[in-house]
This record gives C-alpha cells, sequence and structure tokens, in this order.
C-alpha cells in the first residue's frame, strides 16, 4: 500500500513524496530539510527522486540530498546535470514497483517531463490546480500540446502539482469563464480547505476538465469572453490559449 503526501516547502511549492511505509521516491526536492524531516519523522529510506525540470525551486535541495546519500539514484531530464538517470519522452521509470511513464512536456520550460503511474500525475509546473505553469520557455502551441497531452489520461487521475496556486487561479477561472458551476463549486470547497491549512491537491483530472480553463480552450464560453475582452475574432484554439495565458500573467488575484 502506497501513501502520496504533498510536502510543503517554501512559499507555495510541494514536494511530493509516495512511500510503502519504508521506501520512499520525492519529486522535485527544491529543499532538502522539510524531505528529509518527514523522512526521518516515518523512519523512511529516499531510494529515488524524479525531477520534472531544472528550476531552483525544485532542484535545489539536490545537493544536500546527495551530502546524506551520495548513490542517490535521480531521474531527470538530460538537461540536469546531476541526473544518475537521464530520461525523455516515451521512456519508463521503474521504482517503489511501479513504472512510471515519462512524457515530455514543453511549454513551462523546454526540458520539462512528466512522469505518470496509475493513478498520480507528477506535472511539475505544466499543470496547475485550475491552471498552468507561465511559458518561459515554450510556445503557446508547445504548451497546449502538452497541457491536450496530460488531459487525455484517464479521468481519475490524481493530478499532483508542485505548487499551491489553485485558489489564485480558480479566481481567473471565474473571469475567464463566469457562468461554470463547477468552477464556483470547487473555489468554494478549496477555499474551506485551505482556511484549513489543508492541500487542494492533489485533484482529480475529471475535476481540471470541468474547471481549468487552459484545458477548456475549445469551449464556446471561453472563446466568448476572450474575444469580447480583446475585440477580435480569434480563428485557432492556440491564439486562444495563447491570450488567455497573457491575460493570466497579469491577472492580480486577492490573498484569500
Ligand atoms: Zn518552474
Amino acid at each position: 500500500m502506497l501513501t502520496l503526501t504533498p510536502i510543503p516547502a517554501f512559499s507555495d511549492n510541494y514536494i511530493w513524496v509516495l512511500h510503502d511505509q519504508s521506501d520512499a521516491l520525492a519529486v522535485d526536492p527544491g529543499d532538502a530539510a522539510p524531505l528529509l524531516a518527514y523522512l526521518d519523522a516515518h523512519r523512511l529510506r529516499l531510494r529515488a527522486v524524479l525531477i520534472t525540470h531544472c528550476h531552483a525551486d525544485h532542484v535545489g535541495g539536490l545537493p544536500a540530498l546527495l551530502q546524506q546519500q551520495p548513490h542517490l539514484r535521480i531521474v531527470g531530464p538530460s538537461t540536469l546535470e546531476i541526473a544518475t538517470e537521464p530520461v525523455g519522452n516515451g521512456q519508463t521509470v521503474s521504482a517503489l514497483g511501479l513504472d512510471f511513464a515519462v512524457s515530455a512536456v514543453p511549454g513551462h520550460t523546454l526540458d520539462h517531463l512528466a512522469y505518470y503511474a496509475t493513478p498520480w500525475l507528477f506535472c511539475g509546473d505544466t499543470l496547475f490546480g485550475a491552471g498552468c505553469g507561465r511559458l518561459f520557455e515554450g510556445t503557446p502551441a508547445q504548451m497546449l500540446a502538452s497541457l491536450q497531452a496530460l488531459a487525455t489520461l484517464p479521468p481519475d487521475t490524481q493530478v499532483c502539482p508542485a505548487h499551491e496556486y489553485t485558489l489564485a487561479n480558480l479566481q481567473f477561472a471565474q473571469q475567464a469563464e463566469p457562468f461554470n458551476h463547477d468552477i464556483k463549486q470547487r473555489f468554494e470547497h478549496d477555499k474551506t480547505r485551505r482556511a484549513h491549512h489543508y492541500p487542494t491537491l492533489p485533484c482529480k483530472l475529471s475535476l481540471e476538465l470541468a474547471t481549468n480553463p487552459f484545458l477548456r480552450c475549445n469551449q464556446p464560453a471561453i472563446r466568448q469572453v476572450i474575444e469580447q475582452k480583446e475585440k477580435r475574432i480569434f480563428s485557432s484554439e492556440v491564439e486562444i490559449f495563447a491570450a488567455l495565458r497573457r491575460w493570466k500573467d497579469g491577472f492580480k488575484a486577492q490573498d484569500i
């Protein structure tokens, strides 16, 4: 029986830990201290680390982890110099008795990977609760294709993003799709969870498909809002996605 836990790090990162009560796997350890404290408290041995991309808040803890475990297995994109197992699209990673399918999901960065083993998807800064990552390196077309690929996973997939951004994203989602009842309901539900300091994640992919505007660019309601806002007609889903992403980049969510 495997247990999944999001360990808070920095202001809004999660380091996901999957364990079987003795061996553990961690995803994107940006900071070693909270991870080591958790492993220690639960008497777990870290067997492997999966890295989605090379931003400091995802890999910053690796040197301290290597100091404790010089032979630690580090799986990640080929751009990560200290990866012991560089992996790429279509490969499989075996850990904790699971086979993780690796997919390239460029957009936030060009080297971004996602790892999937039923029912868990570790998607780093690609897919967030009700949102998606900023486009630091990739194009809107790349990010949209990456999100569309993740959207084909089974609806009961447990989505495990690397940041707690859900409430801010849902405020934006309400602007992008004001008459979507599922978004309102999710916002109320997740607001209560955050008020009690519970994570809003993981979340089911089916909920993302119903409430995440970046997975809903083909919806007439979103197209209408974007076309009214930009005062022009859009001819493709990529254009709508790009406009939505630009709008979100400048969107200020209220602190809740
Ligand atoms: Zn990042």
